[in-house]
């Protein structure tokens, strides 16, 4: 009896032993051994058959692993031949439309010293239209250049009212186009801090100009602030609001509140797409917060670096 607990004990762990019958043994006993080595059998073959599902699952799993590898390595190839391709077809088409404008510039010049005046709209018409074509080009090269890596950070030392200021003297034509007033919070914008201009000013140029086209005869604002070394940009403006199922797809590229054909603004659905993938460059976050008829606000935060920190403390401490 001692001998089949010990056989027992050892099993219990998975070492599965059978048990010699002893033919001088009790009948009792016999049968227990006998119905024990039918069960060990059973459980044997029964762990022989989940190693052999698991060694095909695990054989499954492997090779699904190398597809997926492989289907992503290609999406991630082609993702890359798309930028490449977008970066090289947006330069070719730049180089000519820049000579279109040059061009353009000088029969305005010529029509101006021969004072005929007859063709001033359309010479406008085309300045227009080729100006609106170039900002498109260059909004898809900029995605093309996010998207392929290729976006250079460069930080500089810049007057942070100043860009504030050209971002809003930019986008004026387009306020007053639809009837809206600007205002500037400049309370806290006179610093100098070290941030890439290039990209700041895009952000809220984009944001500005949307305002301005998604607002009529209302307001338009932009408050920049500098609190615990994080830059602040609001801005807000009390037009047609968005819903919150879009909020969430309008940082999308090519997305459109209204995309179709016969829509009333017009756009690229770029714009907000370049904000998000630029403030993210820059280690920053964007937040909406928005109301239909009620209007929106946009908020980029970007942390300012350790360069900025040194201009600032001097500032405060010579101010
Ligand atoms: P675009 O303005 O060229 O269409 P954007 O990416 O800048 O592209 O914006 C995407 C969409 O988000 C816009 O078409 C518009 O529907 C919505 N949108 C963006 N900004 C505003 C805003 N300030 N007010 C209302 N809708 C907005």
């Amino acid at each position: 009896m001692h001998a089949i607990a010990k056989v027992m004990h050892v099993s219990k762990d998975g070492d599965y032993r059978r048990i010699n019958i002893q033919q001088n043994a009790a009948l009792e006993i016999q049968q227990i051994a006998g119905v024990y080595n039918q069960m060990i059998s059973s459980l044997g073959e029964r762990d022989q058959r989940l190693r052999g599902q698991r060694d095909l699952l695990e054989t499954e799993v492997a090779l699904r692993t190398s597809e997926l590898i492989q289907a992503r390595d290609a999406a991630l190839e082609a993702n890359r031949h798309k930028s490449e391709f977008l970066a090289n077809i947006t330069h070719e088409l730049r180089t000519p439309l820049q000579s279109i404008l040059g061009y353009t510039e000088l029969i305005k010049e010529t029509l101006e010293d021969e004072c005929i005046e007859d063709c001033d709209d359309d010479v406008e018409k085309i300045t227009r239209n080729a100006q609106h074509l170039l900002t498109l080009i260059n909004s898809i090269l900029d995605i093309a250049k996010i998207e392929a890596g290729k976006m250079e950070v460069k930080h500089q030392l810049i007057n942070l009212g100043e860009l504030v200021n050209d971002a809003a003297a930019t986008v004026k034509p387009l306020v007053d186009n639809n009837n809206n007033q600007l205002l500037i919070n400049a309370a806290s914008i006179k610093e100098l801090v070290y941030i890439d201009e290039q990209k700041v000013f895009q952000i809220l140029l984009n944001l500005l100009s949307n305002a301005a086209k998604f607002t009529s005869n209302g307001t338009v604002s932009v408050d920049v602030v500098i609190t615990n070394m994080v830059l602040k940009i609001t801005v807000r403006d009390t037009g047609i609001g968005i819903s919150e199922e879009q909020q969430k797809l309008i940082f999308e590229p090519f997305r459109q509140v209204d995309g179709s054909e016969s829509r009333k603004f017009v756009g690229t659905g770029l714009g907000l797409s370049i904000v998000i993938r630029l403030t993210e460059l820059l280690d920053g976050k964007v937040e909406l917060s928005s109301k239909i008829d009620v209007g929106s606000s946009f908020t980029v935060t970007i942390p300012l670096g350790q360069q900025s920190a040194s201009v600032l403390s001097n500032d405060s401490a010579s101010g």
